[in-house]
């Protein structure tokens, strides 16, 4: 089994020379104060080494023993609860949480790094903390000042975890359908009652405490969304810091799954257990979508994670394996065959999915970078752009990232031939791992929804335009620059130029046909798979500027592979964005000419 080899000079390739996070950070004074791009790079390489020693090594046996209930206590795979021990000294639960309560302060653009060498190494193990800062998020963004002050400094040091209680058995996509009850009671507190299903981390050993965020209706509560409120349940109740008595919070049964099968799926029993409104009553659903948007990015990040995983086992196995006489100047004619990553089809495979991997995390830190400015610029300006692109990108990063991950984590896989179906490669495991991305924190057919109605037909594509002009005034900036006559960087432009019009054209048409919910929902999938393509572009083209640059006083061939995979993006990726967008053009009319009962 390959093992993970943390990425970081890709890492701090982007961080440094594509997203110049010195010049960034400066700009910025709450991030000023708190870390440069030395400072990044040291705190990235001790992720990595806690990713590939601590984690990795139990990403395997995690999947073999899988997480056990019985009669209602949850107990992790063995070393997990050690290696969640020493990951709550290290203070990684609060890398980018908020000082004021003992997080480290950290920008997002470290976070998303950091998540994905944890989802590399284990995707089971890193849910529990991940769900843990979502949670945090939330209740930092909308709880009293006393419930933050109680609860984030232990949710930070690891000391307890958190998990996000939506779904119900009869209530996924559709949240306005929850049961779940909270009645107020007279401690000014609240009753709640229900039971949700598919609850992550809704019960574990890890730690010694569980903070539940519940979404539920008041008595008196509107319908439907408008109805929901959010509050806070702990698994046992707090008081003056200490444990006091049990809060009749149940775990009725855990899940067998495809995948993550470390990472415990719990049914989650709350009866008349003592709960705190978090924001205000009836808000629950947009409080709750501060910690759902940032559990979106962190699911794309495991597509990320999963997908560099397999490219690397796939391109180690590939230098290794040896079959069939390949073609041309990298054949040996010495040798009776020679290793397949000769051969133009794995050659072909890898190349996909380290694009996939690249593209992904120049766009995962782009988001990120829209998120630090969101939180910590004084300039009003910049947060307002920033938030348009954080609301219009996050459904893309999340769908686009996991439907590349699984495509990245079968190449890997094929590359194997029949020993990528075979356990002790570790392939097949991150295949059943990845797949869920693509389902939970809203399924990718609900964030094309959300891309194609609330981020850009709802507001008649003012995110949209926010977004095409950053990418048109790049353009513009290179055909200006010292760089405008190199002959590789032109082509790629002019590629960009093309899918970047290509996509201004076809979200002028969704917007013409807008009115036509049929049209809208047909659609979306493939209007966001052609968005994920030309955004892709304009990442491929930000790396290759840089790359160009960094060149003038390296030889480091890092730089030179960078251009490479650039090339073979526009080259063979690229066209894709042309069949989706001919896709949308199409219509739906083939869509829904079917009745529902020939199905
Ligand atoms: C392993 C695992 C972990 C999970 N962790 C959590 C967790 O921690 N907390 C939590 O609250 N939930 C969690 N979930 C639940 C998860 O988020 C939901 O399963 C997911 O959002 C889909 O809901 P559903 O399963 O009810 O599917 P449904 O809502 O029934 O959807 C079924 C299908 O119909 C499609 N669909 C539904 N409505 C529409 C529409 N309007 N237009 C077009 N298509 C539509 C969906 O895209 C999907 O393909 C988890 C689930 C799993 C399996």
């Amino acid at each position: 089994m390959t093992e993970f080899k943390p990425p970081l000079e890709d890492m701090s390739f982007l961080l440094k020379n594509v997203f110049n996070v010195d010049s960034l950070w400066q700009g910025i004074p709450a991030l000023a104060e708190t870390v440069d791009a030395e400072t990044a790079e040291a705190i990235l390489e001790e992720a990595g080494k806690l990713a590939s020693t601590l984690v990795a090594p139990l990403n395997r046996s995690g999947d073999e023993e899988g997480a056990k209930w019985d009669n209602g206590v949850v107990t992790t795979p063995a070393g997990f609860k050690e290696a969640f021990a020493t990951f709550a000294e290290g203070g990684w639960g609060g890398l980018c949480g908020d000082p004021e309560f003992g997080g480290m302060g950290m920008p997002k653009m470290l976070g998303v790094l950091f998540d994905e060498m944890m989802y590399a190494a284990n995707s089971s193990f890193t849910l529990y903390p991940t769900l843990t800062s979502g949670a945090c998020l939330a209740l930092n963004a909308h709880g009293t000042d006393e419930l933050r002050s109680q609860y984030l400094p232990n949710l930070y040091s690891g000391r307890w975890s958190a998990s996000m209680c939506l779904t119900e058995p009869h209530s996924g996509t559709d949240l306005g359908l929850i049961r779940t009850k909270a009645v107020p009671n007279s401690e000014g507190s609240y009753d709640i009652s229900g039971t949700k299903i598919f609850i992550t981390g809704g019960e574990h050993d890890l730690n010694e405490n569980i903070v539940h965020l519940v979404l539920a209706k008041l008595p008196d509560a509107a319908p439907g969304a408008r109805g929901i409120s959010l509050f806070l349940v702990p698994k046992i109740n707090v008081e003056n810091d200490q444990l006091t008595t049990p809060n009749n919070v149940s775990c009725g049964s855990i899940e067998h799954k495809m995948g993550i099968k470390a990472s415990a799926t719990c049914v989650m029993n709350f009866d008349e257990s003592k709960g705190f409104l978090i924001g205000e009553a009836g808000k629950g659903l947009a409080c709750m979508f501060t910690m759902m948007n940032y559990e979106r990015l962190s699911i794309g990040i495991q597509g990320i994670g999963c997908g560099e995983m397999a490219y690397q086992g796939g391109a180690e196995y590939a230098k290794d394996r040896l079959q069939s006489k390949g073609v041309g100047p990298l054949r040996d004619k010495s040798k009776d065959a020679d290793p397949i990553i000769v051969h133009g089809d794995v050659r072909r495979m890898l190349l996909t999915a380290r694009a996939n991997n690249e593209g992904s995390r120049a766009f995962a830190l782009y988001i990120a970078k829209q998120l630090d400015i969101a939180k910590f610029s004084e300039d009003a300006g910049e947060v307002k752009q920033a938030t348009s692109l954080i609301a219009l990108l996050t459904p893309v990063a999340k769908a686009f990232f996991t439907d590349l991950g699984l495509e990245s984590t079968i190449l890997g896989q094929q590359v194997y031939g029949g020993h990528g179906y075979i356990r002790e490669w570790g392939m097949e495991q991150l295949v059943r791992d990845v797949r869920i991305a693509q389902i939970y924190e809203g399924t990718n057919g609900i964030q094309a929804l959300d891309l194609i109605g609330r981020k850009v037909a709802a507001n008649q594509g003012q995110d949209y335009q926010v977004f095409s002009a950053e990418v048109k005034g790049f353009i513009n900036q290179f055909e200006s620059g010292a760089h405008a006559n190199n002959p590789r960087l032109t082509a790629m432009f002019t590629e960009l130029k093309g899918a970047i019009d290509s996509l201004d054209e076809l979200t002028e048409l969704v917007l013409s046909r807008s009115s036509d919910g049929n049209e809208l929902n047909g659609n979306a999938v493939d209007y966001l798979n052609a968005f994920g393509y030309a955004s892709f572009a304009f990442m491929w083209c930000m790396t290759s500027v840089s790359a160009v640059e960094a060149q003038a006083d390296s030889d480091n061939p890092y730089l030179e592979n960078k251009l490479v995979v650039a090339e073979f993006f526009f080259a063979r990726l690229l066209p894709k964005q042309q069949a989706y967008t001919n896709a949308v053009k199409a219509g739906v009319t083939s869509i829904m000419a079917m009745p529902n009962d020939m199905f």
